[in-house]
């Protein structure tokens, strides 16, 4: 499920909020690499705002990241504004039904697709304005609500009117993110490889050998890790990893990925 015809729109910032990234510019330079990699990582950490094990130290990460933040939790504002503080992005994870799980990993004001149409704008709009500096937004967990269409044109439809961009997180097969999202011209990006699925550094070490196998393919890669459970094991294998990636491709934020403006040229990766 790779293939993407989207990337090459490198300079491209977005208008809500969306701003050029200092620091890994900086880290370049300062290696003083003579030509610009031309490959791309995007780097996601989902499940920040609860202080969950590794927040700090995936902050730390001398590279750009982009900090999915759930809102309404004890340290939503405060690992929002560290993030930003340390120069990586923010977007809002918005908690959504799975089929299957327990209730309590959700979180607060999660989206349900039991809930009215007005019940799940409200949430949207209220989780939005809980995160300080979100520039988009993805799903966590939503296996049942991001295959509702109903549901997901609310949430694609808030997206649009605050200026977030959507990144599907793939938790189900059916999504119907990419169709609606397409229809509302929200711009959207699309999760390439979770790197800790599976909480061993066994795993995470051979999902970034898929995110080095996917280089070799395509322009980009988005993966996706996570503070918990495996926040410290992934923190690690991230960390080792990175000087050695950085060799064949630069760090960015998903702004950097996503498509032209629409209205200007929109391609959506299959
Ligand atoms: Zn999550």
């Amino acid at each position: 499920m790779a293939a993407s015809a989207v990337i090459g729109a490198a300079t491209l910032t977005m208008p809500a909020g969306g701003r050029a990234f200092a620091g890994e510019h900086a880290n370049a330079k300062a290696e003083d690499h003579s030509a610009v990699p031309s490959r791309q990582i995007a780097i996601v950490i989902d499940d920040f705002g609860n202080s969950m094990k590794g927040t700090e130290q995936m902050l730390e990460l001398p590279v750009h990241l982009t900090a999915a933040v759930m809102p309404f939790l004890p340290t939503t504002k405060q690992d929002a504004e560290a993030a930003h503080a340390k120069g990586h992005d923010v977007i809002v994870h918005l908690p959504m039904e799975p089929v299957r799980g327990n209730a309590n990993w959700l979180g607060p004001n999660a989206i349900l697709t039991s809930l009215p149409d007005d019940e799940i704008r409200r949430r949207v709009e209220a989780a939005i304005a809980d995160v300080p500096y979100a520039i988009g937004m993805n799903n966590h967990m939503g296996s049942k609500a991001t295959v509702d269409e109903r549901v997901m044109r609310i949430v694609l439809q808030v997206c649009k009117e605050k200026g977030l961009f959507f990144l599907d997180s793939r938790t189900a097969w059916r999504s119907v993110v990419p169709k609606v999202a397409k229809e509302l011209q929200v711009p959207l990006i699309r999760n390439d490889v979770f790197l800790d699925d599976v909480y061993t550094a066994h795993h995470v070490s051979h999902q970034l050998t898929v995110l080095k196998e996917h280089l070799a393919k395509q322009d980009s890669c988005v993966v996706i890790g996570h503070v918990g459970p495996p926040g410290l094991i992934t923190y690690g294998a991230l960390k080792s990893a990175i000087p050695q990636l950085r060799k064949d491709a630069s760090f960015v934020g998903l702004t950097e990925l996503l498509p032209l403006p629409s209205g200007v040229s929109v391609h959506y990766r299959q």
